[in-house]
């Protein structure tokens, strides 16, 4: 195949362009963030996005069945016969209706889309079969990433299934459970460094030019690639209206940067009219966009004011600030993909907000308790949205699409916390006080005795309405987009 994509700078001053068949984790010349750009005019790009909706006719064929391949029109930087698919991309975008009437929002007007029901389990999947297909291009064997888990579950998984050796590395007492057993499950060789996901990332870039190690984070640039599909998806799922709000938690900011990138293609190929606006979601204990973004820090044409973005890491540093949250998948002091996330912020008119652990662990709470699990990073995005809400930049009436990024049952011991009380997860940190949230759904000891079972089941009708769900729709009176 005669590629049409190229790896550009994103530094406007100075726009150096590399091959495909490079592997790059930065420009050769000034070392700033590469894209993964095409040359639409040679492209064979569809005139509607409605031709998409029909290759699903075709999902006998793998890359028509995969939720990100579906739409490889629109990153066409592999042969099709490159393609390291396992069928990511089965999620969709639920209406959740009660949740979103619980928070005030106009019936019908929440959107969740639910990528925890990846091959493992988080969004990251998108990004992993974009960026192995890449590692085969090149003829990649060995493949590494740092990772705050999800990278590693899914680096795993990929390497496993495509036949790489997968190498991660890992901040010692900060991985949730879920993700360290997948990594070990599948086989990939686990380092445990001490250090928190900052240092971790250095040391793999270090160590990936030393031994030639295919680096898979996030400053990969065909990761970004695979990740764009999400948008597509929610798109095709609200029939290529673009919803008012994309809500997304902000980590390493390679998701909220692959969604701008997203839109902003889709706009110029003529293929949407209107652009959504972004609100990344910063936890507050790891809050370097919000903090630098609120201080002023844009993208500035490309002019990112890079002393501001210094000053700030010394100063976090003279203090002995490292980030600390519970949602560990977001727990990351120096996002790599800081300069891109601004310039999704400049393109989709975007905002940031941070919100507390308790805020993360109650709308965490509340998302399951309307019946989808997710981790607590996920759930940064209602907390986010409750705050937004009350600060009118977020309008009741607007539709809004939040991602909900990883499943429920990949940090099963935030939520065990959070219900009962008991900290299973650090043993190093001191058992704290018994502060259980506000929902909070202990279990109920209980002798074995009938009598005693009966009692603590309760009276018939109370069916336990503290959520106030309510009257809840069935899925055929749901509000039904017609395509
Ligand atoms: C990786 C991850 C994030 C953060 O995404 P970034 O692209 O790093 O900003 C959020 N939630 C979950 C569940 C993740 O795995
Ligand atoms: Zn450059």
């Amino acid at each position: 195949m005669k590629t049409v994509a190229f790896q550009k700078c994103i530094n406007p001053d100075c726009g150096a362009t590399f091959d495909v068949g490079q592997t790059l984790t930065g420009c050769k010349l000034c070392g700033d963030l590469l894209d993964i750009e095409y040359d639409w005019c040679s492209a064979a790009i569809p005139k509607s996005m409605k031709e998409f909706q029909t290759r699903w006719q075709n999902r006998r064929f793998p890359l028509d069945f995969s939720g990100v391949w579906r739409f490889r029109d629109l990153f066409p930087f592999a042969a099709d016969a490159m393609i390291c698919t396992i069928g990511e991309g089965q999620t969709f975008l639920q209406n959740a209706v009660c949740l979103g009437n619980h928070i005030g929002m106009w019936p019908g007007q929440l959107w969740l889309q639910y990528e925890g029901m990846n091959p493992s389990g988080s969004f990251k999947d998108n990004g992993m079969t974009a960026a192995f297909t890449h590692a085969r291009l090149v003829g990649a064997r060995r493949v590494a990433c740092a990772s705050t888990g999800n990278t590693s579950a899914s680096l795993a998984l990929y390497a496993a299934s495509n036949g790489f050796q997968g190498i991660v590395f890992i901040g010692s007492g900060k991985i949730a459970f879920g993700k360290l057993a997948q990594a070990l499950d599948y086989g990939a060789r686990t380092l445990q460094i001490e250090g928190d996901f900052d240092t971790c990332l250095m040391r793999v870039r270090e160590v990936a030019t030393h031994l030639g190690l295919y680096l898979m984070n996030s400053v990969n640039p065909f990761r970004l690639e695979g990740q764009k599909s999400i948008m597509y998806r929610v798109l095709e799922s609200l029939s290529w209206q673009p919803p008012d709000w994309i809500i997304v938690p902000g980590g390493n900011l390679g998701n909220c940067s692959a969604f701008g990138k997203a839109f902003g293609e889709l706009k110029a190929l003529g293929l949407i009219k209107k652009i959504p606006r972004l609100a990344v979601i910063n936890a507050s204990g790891a809050s370097t966009l919000h903090q630098l973004f609120t201080a002023g820090l844009r993208w500035n044409h490309g002019h990112v004011d890079e002393a501001q973005i210094k000053a700030h890491y010394a100063s976090l540093e003279s203090q002995g600030i490292h980030p600390h949250t519970v949602a560990s998948a977001i727990e990351i002091g120096r996002p790599v993909n800081l300069k891109k996330a601004l310039r999704a912020l400049d393109l989709m008119n975007g905002v940031t907000c941070d919100v507390s652990d308790e805020e993360i662990l109650e709308a965490k709470a509340l998302i399951g308790r309307f019946g989808l699990g997710c981790e607590p990073a996920s759930a940064a995005t209602i907390a986010g949205l409750k705050r937004l809400l009350e600060r009118q930049i977020i309008s009741r009436s607007d539709r809004v699409a939040c991602v909900l990024t990883g499943h429920g049952l990949k940090d099963p011991d935030a939520t065990v916390y959070y219900h009962t009380g008991i900290n299973t997860k650090n043993a190093r940190q001191p058992a704290p006080e018994a502060t259980w949230g506000s929902r909070a759904n202990k279990p109920i000891r209980v002798d074995d005795d009938l009598s005693a079972i009966l009692a603590a089941i309760g009276a018939s009708g109370d069916i336990g309405a503290d959520a106030g769900a309510g009257y809840v729709p069935t899925a055929l009176e749901l509000p039904f987009v017609e395509y």
